[in-house]
């Protein structure tokens, strides 16, 4: 069995220190039990929060990185820069990313490979827009964003992978997708796994994210293939945040 995974994006919210100040609040109360926790920050406020979360059982990570290593490629952020600051994740083709930055699922794909051959684990991110869902198409459309955000990656470093599948409608809009359309889609993406990279599948955590927050998280991430969760909006208060700890 793999350990649940609660994974906070802030998206582009809180400067360095009030990100500090919550971090250091954060590692005084959160006393771990059961669920992993992970803040994925924004860079510039991943070294205040590494300084503030020393010592505690809260990882942290960051909500983009470059498909290359390093060179002429301004305003961009490495996978090695993460881990120097002791990050663990990097969200990688979050639909906002995929939206705003024209991310395809092959630029996905080469930030996923350059996270996962530095050490970093990439938490993948795919999911539908209204219309492909309306079409009853959101499981072969999600299946296939998969498949090629996945593309080339080796199956030895797939033990570490994350998947986080967020359907565009449920993001921010208090528009949850039911338990059990999490729970249909998480075990697609199971199945997707296991053809593709075999047994490791059952190490990969699948998360679901839209909408989540203290009074609906335990019903989702109850459900067999549904491994945590990826949070926005509720993320945010920490009164919030170990109230979805505590239900995990
Ligand atoms: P909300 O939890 O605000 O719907 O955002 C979900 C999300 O995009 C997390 O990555």
């Amino acid at each position: 069995d793999v350990t649940p995974l609660l994974a906070l994006n802030w998206k582009m919210n809180k400067t360095p220190s009030e990100a500090r100040a919550w971090a250091t609040e954060l590692a005084g109360t959160f006393t771990g039990q059961g669920a992993e926790l992970a803040v994925m920050a924004p860079a510039i406020d991943l070294p205040g929060v590494a300084e503030a979360l020393r010592g505690s059982r809260v990882a942290y990570g960051a909500q983009d990185v470059s498909a290359h290593a390093s060179g002429a490629y301004t305003g961009e952020i490495s996978a090695a820069m993460l881990l120097d600051v002791g990050a663990s994740y990097a969200i990688v083709g979050h639909s906002e990313r995929r939206a705003y930055h024209a991310e395809t699922d092959e630029k996905v794909a080469a930030k996923t490979r350059a996270a996962l051959q530095a050490g970093l684990v990439p938490i993948v991110c795919v999911g539908e827009e209204l219309p492909v869902r309306e079409a009853g198409e959101h499981v072969a459309f999600t299946l296939n964003s998969l498949r090629g955000s996945l593309e080339g990656v080796d199956v030895r470093d797939a033990r570490a992978l994350v998947i986080a599948y967020e359907p565009v409608w449920a993001i921010g809009t208090g528009k949850t997708a039911t338990a059990d359309d999490a729970e249909e889609m998480a075990s697609a993406i199971r199945g997707e796994l296991r053809r593709s990279l075999g047994d490791v599948a059952d190490r990969v955590r699948v998360l679901y994210g839209g909408s989540v927050k203290p009074a609906n998280i335990a019903e989702i991430c109850g459900k067999a293939n549904v491994n945590g969760a990826l949070v926005g909006g509720a993320s945010l208060e920490l009164d919030s945040v170990l109230g979805m700890a505590g239900a995990l």
